[in-house]
Protein backbone atom coordinates (compact mmCIF):
# COMPACT_ATOMS: atom_id res chain seq x y z
CA UNK A 1 0.00 0.00 0.00
CA UNK A 2 1.12 3.11 -0.78
CA UNK A 3 2.53 5.75 2.34
CA UNK A 4 0.09 8.42 0.88
CA UNK A 5 -2.93 6.15 1.07
CA UNK A 6 -1.50 4.88 4.46
CA UNK A 7 -1.08 8.18 5.99
CA UNK A 8 -4.74 9.44 4.65
CA UNK A 9 -6.21 5.93 6.29
CA UNK A 10 -4.46 6.56 9.61
CA UNK A 11 -5.67 10.72 9.96
CA UNK A 12 -9.18 9.40 8.83
CA UNK A 13 -9.22 7.15 11.58
CA UNK A 14 -7.91 9.35 14.11
CA UNK A 15 -10.58 12.01 13.05
CA UNK A 16 -13.18 9.54 12.92
CA UNK A 17 -12.14 8.79 16.35
CA UNK A 18 -11.97 12.28 17.77
CA UNK A 19 -15.17 13.75 16.22
CA UNK A 20 -17.25 10.27 17.07
CA UNK A 21 -16.15 10.13 20.39
CA UNK A 22 -16.50 14.23 20.89
CA UNK A 23 -20.14 14.56 19.35
CA UNK A 24 -21.25 11.64 21.13
CA UNK A 25 -19.85 12.67 24.59
CA UNK A 26 -21.53 16.38 23.53
CA UNK A 27 -24.87 14.37 22.61
CA UNK A 28 -24.72 12.70 25.82
CA UNK A 29 -23.94 15.72 28.47
CA UNK A 30 -26.97 17.39 26.50
CA UNK A 31 -29.23 14.36 26.82
CA UNK A 32 -28.72 14.17 30.29
CA UNK A 33 -28.79 18.07 31.25
CA UNK A 34 -32.00 17.86 29.37
CA UNK A 35 -33.46 14.81 31.63
CA UNK A 36 -31.95 16.74 34.96
CA UNK A 37 -33.72 20.24 34.05
CA UNK A 38 -36.76 17.78 33.71
CA UNK A 39 -36.47 15.79 36.76
CA UNK A 40 -35.86 18.69 39.01
CA UNK A 41 -39.03 20.37 36.97
CA UNK A 42 -41.18 17.25 37.70
CA UNK A 43 -40.00 16.98 41.60
CA UNK A 44 -41.12 20.34 42.20
CA UNK A 45 -44.55 19.53 40.97
CA UNK A 46 -44.75 16.51 42.66
CA UNK A 47 -43.33 18.01 45.78
CA UNK A 48 -45.93 20.45 45.25
CA UNK A 49 -49.07 17.26 45.46
CA UNK A 50 -46.99 16.00 48.10
CA UNK A 51 -47.13 18.26 50.28
CA UNK A 52 -50.54 19.68 49.71
CA UNK A 53 -51.87 15.71 50.30
CA UNK A 54 -49.37 16.20 53.72
CA UNK A 55 -51.08 19.52 54.83
CA UNK A 56 -54.97 18.42 54.14
CA UNK A 57 -54.22 15.50 55.89
CA UNK A 58 -52.37 17.53 59.11
CA UNK A 59 -55.46 19.41 59.23
CA UNK A 60 -58.33 17.15 58.94
CA UNK A 61 -58.48 13.68 60.00
CA UNK A 62 -58.42 11.40 57.25
CA UNK A 63 -61.71 9.81 57.13
CA UNK A 64 -62.72 9.05 53.77
CA UNK A 65 -61.28 7.89 50.36
CA UNK A 66 -63.20 10.26 48.42
CA UNK A 67 -62.21 13.00 49.87
CA UNK A 68 -58.82 11.93 48.82
CA UNK A 69 -60.22 11.80 45.37
CA UNK A 70 -61.39 14.53 44.90
CA UNK A 71 -58.43 16.36 46.34
CA UNK A 72 -55.68 14.44 43.95
CA UNK A 73 -58.61 15.41 41.25
CA UNK A 74 -58.38 19.18 41.91
CA UNK A 75 -54.43 18.94 42.26
CA UNK A 76 -54.21 16.32 38.47
CA UNK A 77 -56.10 18.81 36.92
CA UNK A 78 -53.44 21.58 36.71
CA UNK A 79 -50.96 21.43 34.15
CA UNK A 80 -47.89 20.77 35.61
CA UNK A 81 -49.18 17.53 36.94
CA UNK A 82 -48.38 14.65 34.16
CA UNK A 83 -48.96 11.99 32.53
CA UNK A 84 -50.29 9.65 35.72
CA UNK A 85 -51.23 9.76 39.20
CA UNK A 86 -51.54 6.82 41.44
CA UNK A 87 -52.26 6.76 45.37
CA UNK A 88 -51.68 3.44 47.39
CA UNK A 89 -51.47 2.19 50.59
CA UNK A 90 -49.62 -1.68 51.11
CA UNK A 91 -52.76 -3.37 50.67
CA UNK A 92 -54.74 -1.21 48.18
CA UNK A 93 -54.62 1.57 45.35
CA UNK A 94 -56.89 4.33 46.63
CA UNK A 95 -56.75 6.89 43.58
CA UNK A 96 -55.61 6.21 40.14
CA UNK A 97 -55.36 8.45 36.65
CA UNK A 98 -54.60 7.77 33.36
CA UNK A 99 -53.70 4.73 31.06
CA UNK A 100 -49.87 5.13 32.35
CA UNK A 101 -50.63 4.10 35.96
CA UNK A 102 -51.15 0.36 34.71
CA UNK A 103 -47.20 0.16 33.91
CA UNK A 104 -45.84 1.87 37.22
CA UNK A 105 -43.50 0.17 39.11
CA UNK A 106 -43.87 -0.45 42.65
CA UNK A 107 -41.02 1.82 44.22
CA UNK A 108 -42.77 1.46 47.77
CA UNK A 109 -39.69 -0.39 49.19
CA UNK A 110 -37.12 2.60 47.46
CA UNK A 111 -38.89 5.39 49.41
CA UNK A 112 -39.74 7.29 52.61
CA UNK A 113 -41.16 10.46 54.22
CA UNK A 114 -37.69 12.08 53.66
CA UNK A 115 -36.88 10.63 50.42
CA UNK A 116 -38.51 10.58 46.69
CA UNK A 117 -37.81 7.85 44.51
CA UNK A 118 -36.92 7.82 41.22
CA UNK A 119 -36.92 5.75 37.75
CA UNK A 120 -37.36 6.15 34.25
CA UNK A 121 -39.49 3.59 32.16
CA UNK A 122 -40.91 2.85 28.41
CA UNK A 123 -44.79 2.02 28.38
CA UNK A 124 -45.89 0.24 25.21
CA UNK A 125 -47.16 3.24 23.41
CA UNK A 126 -43.01 3.80 22.85
CA UNK A 127 -43.20 6.54 24.85
CA UNK A 128 -40.55 7.52 27.82
CA UNK A 129 -41.86 8.39 31.20
CA UNK A 130 -40.54 9.98 34.19
CA UNK A 131 -42.19 7.58 37.33
CA UNK A 132 -41.31 10.16 40.67
CA UNK A 133 -43.01 7.94 44.37
CA UNK A 134 -42.84 9.54 47.71
CA UNK A 135 -44.77 8.36 50.80
CA UNK A 136 -46.50 10.00 53.68
CA UNK A 137 -48.56 8.77 56.90
CA UNK A 138 -51.68 9.03 58.12
CA UNK A 139 -52.13 7.85 61.48
CA UNK A 140 -49.71 4.64 61.71
CA UNK A 141 -50.25 3.57 57.63
CA UNK A 142 -48.13 4.72 54.89
CA UNK A 143 -49.24 5.69 51.48
CA UNK A 144 -47.66 6.12 48.14
CA UNK A 145 -47.82 8.52 45.88
CA UNK A 146 -46.86 7.56 42.19
CA UNK A 147 -46.76 10.46 39.48
CA UNK A 148 -45.25 10.06 35.96
CA UNK A 149 -44.20 12.48 33.94
CA UNK A 150 -43.86 12.69 29.77
CA UNK A 151 -40.40 12.65 28.99
CA UNK A 152 -39.97 11.52 25.34
CA UNK A 153 -39.58 14.54 24.07
CA UNK A 154 -35.82 14.29 25.61
CA UNK A 155 -35.26 11.10 23.82
CA UNK A 156 -36.32 12.13 20.79
CA UNK A 157 -34.14 15.30 20.67
CA UNK A 158 -31.23 13.05 21.58
CA UNK A 159 -32.18 10.81 18.64
CA UNK A 160 -32.49 13.66 15.86
CA UNK A 161 -29.48 15.29 17.20
CA UNK A 162 -27.96 11.73 16.49
CA UNK A 163 -29.07 11.47 13.10
CA UNK A 164 -27.92 15.10 12.00
CA UNK A 165 -24.59 14.11 13.79
CA UNK A 166 -24.03 11.10 11.73
CA UNK A 167 -24.74 13.01 8.34
CA UNK A 168 -22.25 16.00 9.78
CA UNK A 169 -19.90 13.16 11.01
CA UNK A 170 -20.00 11.30 7.18
CA UNK A 171 -19.27 14.95 5.52
CA UNK A 172 -16.62 15.94 8.00
CA UNK A 173 -14.84 12.32 7.42
CA UNK A 174 -15.22 12.43 3.55
CA UNK A 175 -14.35 16.12 3.57
CA UNK A 176 -11.16 15.19 6.08
CA UNK A 177 -10.35 11.70 3.75
CA UNK A 178 -9.95 14.00 0.65
CA UNK A 179 -7.70 16.65 2.31
CA UNK A 180 -5.61 14.38 3.58
CA UNK A 181 -5.24 12.88 0.69
CA UNK A 182 -4.21 15.81 -0.76
CA UNK A 183 -2.21 16.86 1.90
CA UNK A 184 -0.59 13.39 2.07
CA UNK A 185 0.37 13.64 -2.11
CA UNK A 186 2.47 17.01 -1.37
CA UNK A 187 4.33 15.29 1.44
CA UNK A 188 4.87 12.21 0.10
CA UNK A 189 6.00 13.66 -3.60
CA UNK A 190 9.09 14.31 -2.87
CA UNK A 191 9.59 10.71 -1.54
CA UNK A 192 8.07 9.79 -4.75
CA UNK A 193 10.90 11.72 -6.73
CA UNK A 194 13.84 10.09 -4.31
CA UNK A 195 12.74 6.99 -5.70
CA UNK A 196 12.19 7.53 -9.07
CA UNK A 197 15.86 8.63 -8.37
CA UNK A 198 17.17 5.52 -6.83
CA UNK A 199 15.70 3.72 -9.72
CA UNK A 200 16.54 5.70 -12.63
CA UNK A 201 20.36 4.98 -10.78
CA UNK A 202 20.09 1.78 -10.04
CA UNK A 203 18.44 1.01 -13.69
CA UNK A 204 22.56 2.55 -14.80
CA UNK A 205 21.46 6.26 -15.51
CA UNK A 206 24.31 7.49 -13.52
CA UNK A 207 23.17 11.51 -14.49
CA UNK A 208 19.95 11.42 -12.71
CA UNK A 209 19.36 13.58 -9.38
CA UNK A 210 16.54 14.34 -7.16
CA UNK A 211 17.31 17.70 -6.67
CA UNK A 212 14.62 18.23 -4.41
CA UNK A 213 14.93 21.96 -3.07
CA UNK A 214 12.92 22.32 0.65
CA UNK A 215 14.49 23.38 3.73
CA UNK A 216 13.51 20.26 5.70
CA UNK A 217 14.50 16.73 6.48
CA UNK A 218 13.44 15.34 3.16
CA UNK A 219 15.46 18.11 1.54
CA UNK A 220 18.70 16.89 3.29
CA UNK A 221 18.25 13.50 2.43
CA UNK A 222 17.72 14.54 -0.97
CA UNK A 223 21.05 16.50 -0.92
CA UNK A 224 22.84 13.38 0.66
CA UNK A 225 21.37 11.18 -2.01
CA UNK A 226 22.50 13.27 -4.43
CA UNK A 227 26.05 13.75 -3.04
CA UNK A 228 26.39 10.07 -2.85
CA UNK A 229 25.01 9.50 -6.47
CA UNK A 230 27.56 12.31 -7.65
CA UNK A 231 30.19 10.08 -5.98
CA UNK A 232 29.26 7.15 -7.02
CA UNK A 233 29.11 8.30 -10.84
CA UNK A 234 32.99 9.69 -10.50
CA UNK A 235 34.13 6.31 -8.73
CA UNK A 236 32.07 4.31 -11.74
CA UNK A 237 33.72 6.77 -13.98
CA UNK A 238 36.99 6.39 -12.48
CA UNK A 239 36.74 2.77 -12.44
CA UNK A 240 35.80 2.58 -16.09
CA UNK A 241 38.86 4.92 -17.26
CA UNK A 242 41.38 2.24 -14.84
CA UNK A 243 39.66 -0.63 -16.84
CA UNK A 244 40.34 1.28 -20.18
CA UNK A 245 44.01 2.23 -19.09
CA UNK A 246 44.36 -1.54 -18.24
CA UNK A 247 43.19 -3.18 -21.20
CA UNK A 248 45.46 -0.31 -23.13
CA UNK A 249 48.16 -1.26 -21.14
CA UNK A 250 47.73 -5.24 -21.60
CA UNK A 251 47.38 -4.73 -25.09
CA UNK A 252 50.71 -2.60 -25.61
CA UNK A 253 52.37 -4.79 -22.93
CA UNK A 254 51.40 -8.22 -24.97
CA UNK A 255 53.32 -6.25 -28.36
CA UNK A 256 56.06 -5.10 -26.67
CA UNK A 257 56.84 -8.56 -25.49
CA UNK A 258 55.45 -10.28 -29.18
CA UNK A 259 58.45 -8.43 -30.83
CA UNK A 260 61.62 -9.41 -29.39
CA UNK A 261 60.18 -12.75 -28.53
CA UNK A 262 59.40 -13.43 -32.31
CA UNK A 263 63.12 -12.11 -33.13
CA UNK A 264 64.20 -14.13 -29.92
CA UNK A 265 62.31 -17.18 -31.78
CA UNK A 266 63.17 -16.58 -35.33
CA UNK A 267 67.00 -16.22 -34.88
CA UNK A 268 67.29 -19.30 -32.16
CA UNK A 269 65.37 -21.27 -34.72
CA UNK A 270 67.47 -19.93 -37.04
CA UNK A 271 70.40 -21.27 -35.20
CA UNK A 272 69.17 -24.62 -34.82
CA UNK A 273 68.14 -25.48 -38.03
CA UNK A 274 71.05 -24.09 -40.48
CA UNK A 275 74.51 -24.25 -40.39
CA UNK A 276 75.69 -20.50 -40.50
CA UNK A 277 78.97 -18.82 -40.93
CA UNK A 278 80.60 -18.04 -37.92
CA UNK A 279 79.84 -14.10 -38.55
CA UNK A 280 76.22 -15.21 -38.92
CA UNK A 281 75.97 -17.06 -35.68
CA UNK A 282 77.61 -14.01 -34.11
CA UNK A 283 75.33 -11.72 -35.60
CA UNK A 284 72.18 -13.63 -34.48
CA UNK A 285 73.36 -14.34 -31.18
CA UNK A 286 73.95 -10.72 -30.67
CA UNK A 287 70.47 -10.40 -31.72
CA UNK A 288 69.15 -12.63 -29.15
CA UNK A 289 71.53 -11.07 -26.57
CA UNK A 290 70.05 -7.26 -27.49
CA UNK A 291 66.19 -8.58 -28.09
CA UNK A 292 66.57 -10.59 -24.22
CA UNK A 293 68.39 -7.25 -22.60
CA UNK A 294 65.23 -5.19 -23.93
CA UNK A 295 62.84 -7.81 -22.80
CA UNK A 296 64.56 -7.60 -19.08
CA UNK A 297 64.41 -3.82 -19.29
CA UNK A 298 60.59 -4.37 -19.82
CA UNK A 299 60.34 -6.17 -17.05
CA UNK A 300 62.41 -4.22 -14.30
CA UNK A 301 60.43 -1.29 -15.53
CA UNK A 302 57.67 -3.00 -15.18
CA UNK A 303 58.31 -4.12 -11.84
CA UNK A 304 59.28 -0.76 -10.78
CA UNK A 305 56.06 0.14 -11.89
CA UNK A 306 54.10 -2.71 -9.95
CA UNK A 307 56.32 -1.66 -6.75
CA UNK A 308 55.18 1.44 -6.95
CA UNK A 309 51.52 0.62 -6.95
CA UNK A 310 51.46 -1.86 -4.59
CA UNK A 311 54.27 -1.74 -2.34
CA UNK A 312 54.38 0.19 1.30
CA UNK A 313 55.98 3.55 0.56
CA UNK A 314 58.10 5.38 3.01
CA UNK A 315 59.21 9.01 3.61
CA UNK A 316 61.82 9.46 5.13
CA UNK A 317 63.60 12.59 6.04
CA UNK A 318 66.61 13.23 3.32
CA UNK A 319 68.16 16.00 1.39
CA UNK A 320 67.59 16.33 -2.13
CA UNK A 321 70.88 17.94 -3.28
CA UNK A 322 73.18 15.41 -1.68
CA UNK A 323 71.41 12.42 -3.65
CA UNK A 324 71.26 14.48 -6.75
CA UNK A 325 75.28 15.75 -6.40
CA UNK A 326 75.87 11.97 -5.22
CA UNK A 327 74.16 10.46 -8.49
CA UNK A 328 75.75 13.02 -10.88
CA UNK A 329 79.51 12.36 -9.75
CA UNK A 330 78.31 8.58 -10.83
CA UNK A 331 77.35 9.26 -13.56
CA UNK A 332 79.56 11.95 -15.38
CA UNK A 333 82.09 10.01 -16.30
CA UNK A 334 80.10 7.56 -18.30
CA UNK A 335 78.26 10.14 -19.74
CA UNK A 336 81.53 12.23 -20.40
CA UNK A 337 82.42 9.27 -22.93
CA UNK A 338 79.56 9.79 -25.15
CA UNK A 339 80.16 13.53 -24.94
CA UNK A 340 77.47 14.50 -22.47
CA UNK A 341 77.71 16.64 -19.97
CA UNK A 342 75.94 16.24 -16.52
CA UNK A 343 75.88 19.36 -13.84
CA UNK A 344 74.20 20.11 -11.26
CA UNK A 345 72.62 23.20 -8.78
CA UNK A 346 71.11 22.26 -6.21
CA UNK A 347 70.05 24.32 -2.51
CA UNK A 348 70.45 22.97 0.23
CA UNK A 349 67.82 21.37 2.57
CA UNK A 350 65.75 18.30 4.09
CA UNK A 351 62.13 17.17 3.16
CA UNK A 352 60.66 14.01 3.11
CA UNK A 353 61.27 11.96 0.10
CA UNK A 354 61.19 8.13 -0.41
CA UNK A 355 65.14 7.66 -1.89
CA UNK A 356 64.71 4.70 -3.40
CA UNK A 357 61.77 6.10 -6.40
CA UNK A 358 64.00 9.59 -5.80
CA UNK A 359 66.87 7.77 -7.64
CA UNK A 360 64.90 6.22 -9.80
CA UNK A 361 63.39 8.86 -10.87
CA UNK A 362 66.16 11.04 -11.15
CA UNK A 363 68.26 7.98 -13.41
CA UNK A 364 64.74 7.89 -15.79
CA UNK A 365 64.88 11.93 -16.31
CA UNK A 366 69.04 11.82 -16.87
CA UNK A 367 68.67 8.58 -19.02
CA UNK A 368 65.88 10.14 -21.13
CA UNK A 369 68.25 13.31 -21.37
CA UNK A 370 71.07 11.21 -22.49
CA UNK A 371 68.81 9.59 -25.24
CA UNK A 372 67.74 12.83 -26.11
CA UNK A 373 71.09 14.15 -26.95
CA UNK A 374 72.11 12.83 -30.41
CA UNK A 375 75.84 14.18 -30.35
CA UNK A 376 76.53 15.22 -27.05
CA UNK A 377 75.34 17.75 -25.32
CA UNK A 378 74.56 19.47 -21.51
CA UNK A 379 71.94 18.10 -19.33
CA UNK A 380 71.24 20.42 -15.46
CA UNK A 381 69.81 18.78 -12.85
CA UNK A 382 68.37 21.53 -10.55
CA UNK A 383 66.69 21.22 -7.38
CA UNK A 384 65.02 23.80 -4.96
CA UNK A 385 63.33 23.83 -1.62
CA UNK A 386 59.56 24.39 -1.73
CA UNK A 387 57.38 25.01 1.14
CA UNK A 388 55.71 21.50 0.68
CA UNK A 389 59.06 19.30 -0.49
CA UNK A 390 61.72 20.23 -3.36
CA UNK A 391 61.34 21.11 -6.95
CA UNK A 392 63.85 19.06 -9.17
CA UNK A 393 64.29 20.31 -12.65
CA UNK A 394 65.83 18.09 -15.24
CA UNK A 395 66.78 19.85 -18.55
CA UNK A 396 69.21 19.37 -21.70
CA UNK A 397 69.59 20.68 -24.95
CA UNK A 398 68.56 17.54 -26.84
CA UNK A 399 65.76 17.28 -29.96
CA UNK A 400 63.08 18.15 -27.73
CA UNK A 401 59.17 16.90 -27.87
CA UNK A 402 56.70 17.76 -30.31
CA UNK A 403 53.79 19.80 -28.43
CA UNK A 404 51.40 17.00 -30.05
CA UNK A 405 53.27 14.29 -28.16
CA UNK A 406 53.59 16.52 -24.61
CA UNK A 407 50.43 15.40 -23.45
CA UNK A 408 50.83 11.59 -24.02
CA UNK A 409 54.45 11.18 -22.80
CA UNK A 410 53.31 10.03 -19.63
CA UNK A 411 51.61 7.04 -21.00
CA UNK A 412 53.09 3.81 -20.98
CA UNK A 413 54.44 2.47 -23.51
CA UNK A 414 54.01 5.65 -25.09
CA UNK A 415 57.22 6.40 -27.31
CA UNK A 416 57.21 9.89 -29.94
CA UNK A 417 60.10 8.00 -32.25
CA UNK A 418 59.43 3.98 -32.03
CA UNK A 419 62.30 2.83 -33.95
CA UNK A 420 64.65 5.53 -32.43
CA UNK A 421 63.41 4.81 -29.16
CA UNK A 422 63.37 1.01 -29.44
CA UNK A 423 67.01 1.42 -31.02
CA UNK A 424 67.82 2.80 -27.95
CA UNK A 425 66.45 0.57 -25.57
CA UNK A 426 63.38 2.28 -24.43
CA UNK A 427 59.86 0.59 -23.91
CA UNK A 428 58.10 4.07 -23.08
CA UNK A 429 57.64 3.22 -19.11
CA UNK A 430 60.04 5.59 -17.75
CA UNK A 431 58.33 8.66 -18.00
CA UNK A 432 54.90 6.25 -16.44
CA UNK A 433 57.59 5.52 -13.66
CA UNK A 434 58.66 9.12 -13.08
CA UNK A 435 54.66 10.14 -12.65
CA UNK A 436 53.80 7.69 -10.29
CA UNK A 437 56.56 8.90 -8.47
CA UNK A 438 55.50 12.64 -8.36
CA UNK A 439 51.85 11.01 -7.54
CA UNK A 440 53.19 8.92 -4.69
CA UNK A 441 54.82 11.95 -3.52
CA UNK A 442 51.27 14.00 -3.87
CA UNK A 443 53.34 16.08 -6.41
CA UNK A 444 53.20 16.90 -9.93
CA UNK A 445 55.25 16.13 -13.58
CA UNK A 446 55.13 18.90 -16.26
CA UNK A 447 57.21 19.48 -19.75
CA UNK A 448 58.91 22.31 -21.29
CA UNK A 449 60.43 21.24 -24.55
CA UNK A 450 61.32 22.73 -28.08
CA UNK A 451 62.11 20.67 -30.87
CA UNK A 452 65.68 20.67 -31.49
CA UNK A 453 66.29 23.36 -28.68
CA UNK A 454 65.89 20.98 -26.13
CA UNK A 455 63.46 19.92 -23.00
CA UNK A 456 62.71 20.43 -19.41
CA UNK A 457 61.41 18.12 -16.81
CA UNK A 458 59.87 19.87 -13.99
CA UNK A 459 58.66 17.80 -11.36
CA UNK A 460 57.44 18.83 -7.91
CA UNK A 461 57.18 16.41 -4.87
CA UNK A 462 55.15 17.47 -1.58
CA UNK A 463 56.07 15.29 0.66
CA UNK A 464 56.36 17.61 2.95
CA UNK A 465 59.45 19.13 4.97
CA UNK A 466 61.62 17.44 7.67
P1 LIG B 1 61.51 5.29 -22.77
O1 LIG B 1 61.64 4.35 -21.65
O2 LIG B 1 61.24 4.63 -24.07
O3 LIG B 1 62.53 6.35 -22.82
P2 LIG B 1 59.81 7.26 -21.60
O4 LIG B 1 58.50 6.99 -21.01
O5 LIG B 1 60.90 7.57 -20.67
O6 LIG B 1 60.10 6.02 -22.50
O7 LIG B 1 59.64 8.43 -22.62
C1 LIG B 1 58.62 8.42 -23.56
C2 LIG B 1 59.03 9.08 -24.86
O8 LIG B 1 59.24 10.48 -24.60
C3 LIG B 1 60.36 8.60 -25.37
O9 LIG B 1 60.12 7.67 -26.37
C4 LIG B 1 61.03 9.82 -25.92
O10 LIG B 1 60.84 9.87 -27.32
C5 LIG B 1 60.31 10.97 -25.31
N1 LIG B 1 61.20 11.72 -24.39
C6 LIG B 1 61.27 11.57 -23.06
N2 LIG B 1 62.17 12.43 -22.52
C7 LIG B 1 62.66 13.14 -23.54
C8 LIG B 1 63.63 14.20 -23.64
N3 LIG B 1 64.29 14.67 -22.57
N4 LIG B 1 63.91 14.70 -24.86
C9 LIG B 1 63.25 14.22 -25.96
N5 LIG B 1 62.33 13.24 -25.94
C10 LIG B 1 62.04 12.71 -24.74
Amino acid sequence: MKFRIKATCCMITLISLFFGAGGSALISINFHTSLQQEKTTAQESYRMILNTMQIVNNMDEWTDEKDISKILEQLSAQDAFGAALQLHSQTETLYSKGKIAAHFKNLSGQTDVSHLACTIFSAPDTRYYLQLSGSFFVGREAYYLDAAYDITSIYEARTQQQELYQQIFIILVLTCAFLSYILAYFLTRPLARLSKASREIASGNYDYRSRIKSNDEVGAVSGDFDLMADHLQNSIEELKDAMERQNQFIGNFTHELKTPMTSIIGYADLLRSQALSKEDELDAANYIFSEGKRLEQLSLKLLDIFVSEHESFTLTKASPADIITNLVSHLKPVLIKENVTLQCVCEDGYCMLDTDFFGSLLVNLIENGRKALMDGGTICVYSEMTTDGCQIKVSDNGRGIPQTALSHITEAFYRVDKSRSRAQGGAGLGLTLCAEIARLHHGTIAFESKENHGTTVIVELKGGLA
